[in-house]
């Protein structure tokens, strides 16, 4: 099979009305279409229940590529390859109408009997419509079969096994994308190169060399309308459970045999596999939680999330989390990873800092302040690029140190030449590479270390919360969580070595 034919393919989305449908994948596949990344053989049947002309449904994914782009010179000839089908998932008796279509479009088309399912819906609804594309004969095809799955994938182990189970009945494990969209991130995808491609890096990067690494994911937004998901969600699932770990695995792999998808995804779930339980009273130890209260973000007063829309108002649901992770394997034994993730922060911010062990001993004594210790910053969003954060000699007669940084931005910051996350994950589907897409192990492992800390403080109210205002870096357990242990979180944005 030549590239090309990977690509031809009949991507049927459900949930084509929605928000992530119209704000990520239209705009992404129009990129992709654009740079003739997707065969002109291509079509997508838009699936939702609310019912639609073609016309109406072509209209709208102009509307959302247009919102999205700039430069659209071929959107009338891309809308051209969008169908719709008004069709509720749980009605059984529709299917078939959706299954004619298909055929009818795989033949107008010549897709070869490829199709990828797109599930962009609530996730109750995923193993109902898997079930169905199975008993109702969609996926029988000569092609290709895929289903690309959006978080979250489960609520805990048991539901995602459940979950996983079902859809296993109509794919099997190498048909399923699990979508991470962190995975699709340039900078994240980065830290592999930083680690694997550069001589200086991984001699230093174990237990002996390095003191500890943080990550931080940080948003200035609070829950908007999302109150009745993310009380049943919280933090801890939102984003640790997915997002977080799988950069901790990325950060704490070995060296992968070969880049290819098995290599990669063995190593990441031996990390995960080394990740040390966090359970009973150890994760008030190990883990700290937050919720915010009200605060001034960018000078306008926001409201506390217990005052949001379909949030409890005496709710216990964590807005914020940081925690100590300890990965007891040869190479990381001792060395704290620090996550923290939080709403209504100071700063949008995605960060990894690695912070390397100071000098044994320091000959600049008469520097004003002590040596800053070197790090390396990964920035992923907003602004992309490396920093590394060095000390060299301050100008003048003396012999004084003075911290000073080495920076990269990445010229794709304007988002020409980043492609979107959605944009390289659609297109590594379509070429049948799911090597930024999780695995059921990794989903699994990950689950069951959360699962522990969900276990302990889904049984206890925290009487603190609210307790970080908006508009700051979390609450102040988290800061303490590392001045246990004799470190600070570095600041996020603009990292400045002087900040602290
Ligand atoms: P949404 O509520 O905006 O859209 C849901 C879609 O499902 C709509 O098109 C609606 O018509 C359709 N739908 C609902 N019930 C249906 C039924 N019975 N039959 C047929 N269609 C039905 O949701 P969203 O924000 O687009 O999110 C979709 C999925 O993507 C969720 O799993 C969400 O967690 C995940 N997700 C969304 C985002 C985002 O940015 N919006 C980001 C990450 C993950």
């Amino acid at each position: 099979m030549n590239q090309n034919d990977n690509q031809t393919a009949l991507i049927m989305i459900f949930g084509a009305t929605g928000d992530l449908a119209k704000r990520k994948l239209f705009p992404s596949l129009y990129k992709l279409f654009e740079k003739d990344k997707l065969s002109k053989n291509f079509a997508v049947i838009g699936v939702a229940r609310r019912p639609l002309t073609n016309d109406e449904f072509q209209q709208s994914i102009k509307e959302s590529v247009k919102t999205a782009i700039e430069k659209e010179d071929r959107i009338d000839e891309f809308a051209s390859h969008f169908y719709y089908h008004s069709h509720d998932v749980t009605d059984s008796a529709s299917y078939a109408a959706l299954k004619n279509m298909a055929s009818d479009l795989d033949n107008h088309y010549q897709l070869n009997g490829n199709r990828i399912f797109y599930l962009a819906m609530a996730p109750e609804f995923f193993g109902s419509i898997a079930l169905h594309l199975k008993s109702d004969g969609l996926t029988d095809v000569r092609g290709f079969k895929r289903l690309v799955i959006e978080k979250p994938f489960g609520h805990d182990l048991e539901s995602a096994k459940e979950l996983n189970d079902q859809i296993r009945t109509a794919f099997s494990e190498d048909e399923i994308y699990r979508i991470d969209h962190y995975l699709g991130k340039e900078m994240v995808q980065n830290i592999e190169v930083i680690r694997f491609a550069n001589a200086i890096f991984e001699p230093l990067w174990n237990s002996r060399f390095i003191s500890n690494i943080q990550v931080t994911s940080s948003e200035i937004l609070g829950v908007e309308e999302r109150g009745r998901y993310y009380e049943n969600s919280g933090a801890l699932r939102d984003m640790v459970q997915n997002h977080l770990l799988q950069m901790v695995a990325l950060l704490a792999m070995e060296p992968p045999i070969r880049l290819n998808t098995e290599e990669i995804r063995s190593e990441k779930v031996k990390v995960l596999r080394a990740l040390r339980p966090i359970e009973g009273e150890e994760v008030n130890k190990y883990f700290v939680r937050g919720q915010y209260d009200e605060g001034t973000i960018n000078g306008k007063t926001v409201p506390s999330y217990r005052q949001e829309p379909m949030v409890a108002e005496n709710s216990n649901t964590e807005t914020f989390v940081a925690g100590k992770l300890l990965i007891d394997n040869f190479r990381w034994a001792g060395v704290p990873f620090y996550i923290r993730t939080g709403k209504r922060m100071a700063a949008k911010s995605t960060k990894i800092v690695i912070q390397f062990k100071d000098v044994p001993m320091n000959l600049y004594y008469q520097t004003e302040q002590p040596l800053n210790p070197n790090l390396l910053v990964i920035h992923i969003q907003p602004e992309e690029g490396v920093t590394i954060h060095l000390n060299a000699k301050k100008a003048g007669t003396g012999m004084e140190a003075t911290p000073i940084k080495l920076n990269y931005a990445n010229k794709g910051i304007d988002g020409i030449n980043t492609p979107e996350a959605y944009e390289k994950l659609l297109y590594d589907c379509m070429r049948g590479d799911a090597t930024n897409f999780t695995h059921w192990d990794e989903v699994a492992l990950s689950w069951s270390f959360t699962d522990k800390i969900s276990d302990v403080w889904e049984n206890h109210v925290d009487e603190s919360f609210p307790n970080y205002k908006s508009g700051t870096m979390g609450p102040k357990c988290s800061d303490e969580l590392l001045e246990k242990d004799g470190y600070f979180w570095w600041p996020v944005t603009n990292l400045e070595v002087n900040d602290k």
